[in-house]
C-alpha cells in the first residue's frame, strides 16, 4: 500500500436510506465530524426498499438537519457506494452500531466493501444510548398511527411526517 497523503483533507462517507434521518443518524454524523475534515451523507438507492419519502424529500430533510454542519455535504449515490468512496477520495465509510444485532450484517458489508476497496475502512460508531432503539421504520410507524414523533426527529422531518400521513394518498 502507497504511504497515504499525510496533508490531505480526510474525507468520510456516511451511506444509507435515512427515510427519514433521525437524532440518531444525526449523532453518528456529529461523531464523525469530529473526526474527519469532511463528511458526506450519501443517500443510497436501494432497489429493495420501498421507500416512504422520495430521494428529494430525503435530501431535503438531510440539508435541513445539517445546516448547522458546514463541513458535511449531501449526495445522491445511484451506484456502488465503495466506488462512490473511491471517486471521492475518502478514506472511510462510516457506519452506525446500536446493538449486536446490527453486528453480523455490517460485519459482511464492511468484508465485502474492504474486498472491493481495499483502501477504504469502514469505520463503525456507537450512538449516545439513548438512540440505540430509534431507526427509521419505528419512526415512520410511530407516524403512521399518529404517534409524536418529535423527540426523534428534527423539527422539518416530523413536520413532513405529519403532512405524509395526513394526506389520503399515503
Ligand atoms: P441502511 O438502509 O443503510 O441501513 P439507514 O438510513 O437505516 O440505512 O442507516 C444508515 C446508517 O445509520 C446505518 O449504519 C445504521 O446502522 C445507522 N443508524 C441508523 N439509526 C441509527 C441510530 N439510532 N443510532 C446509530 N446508528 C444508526
Amino acid at each position: 500500500m502507497a504511504e497515504p497523503n499525510a496533508i490531505a483533507p480526510k474525507v468520510a462517507i456516511y451511506p444509507g436510506s435515512f427515510d427519514p434521518i433521525t437524532f440518531g443518524h444525526l449523532d453518528i454524523l456529529e461523531r464523525a465530524v469530529s473526526l474527519f475534515d469532511r463528511v458526506i451523507v450519501a443517500l443510497a438507492f436501494n432497489p429493495g426498499k420501498n421507500p416512504l419519502f422520495s430521494l428529494e424529500e430525503r435530501k431535503a430533510m438531510i440539508l435541513e438537519a445539517v445546516c448547522n454542519l458546514p463541513t458535511v455535504t449531501v449526495a445522491e449515490v445511484p451506484g456502488l457506494m465503495v466506488e462512490f468512496a473511491r471517486d471521492q477520495g475518502a478514506v472511510a465509510l462510516i457506519r452506525g452500531l446500536r446493538a449486536v444485532s446490527d453486528f453480523e450484517f455490517e460485519f459482511q458489508m464492511a468484508l465485502m466493501n474492504r474486498k472491493l476497496a481495499p483502501r477504504v475502512n469502514t469505520v463503525f460508531l456507537m450512538p449516545h444510548v439513548n438512540y440505540t432503539y430509534l431507526n427509521s421504520s419505528i419512526v415512520r410507524e410511530v407516524a403512521r398511527f399518529g404517534g409524536d414523533v418529535s423527540p426523534f426527529v428534527p423539527p422539518g422531518v416530523a413536520r413532513r411526517l405529519l403532512e405524509k400521513f395526513a394526506s389520503p394518498a399515503s
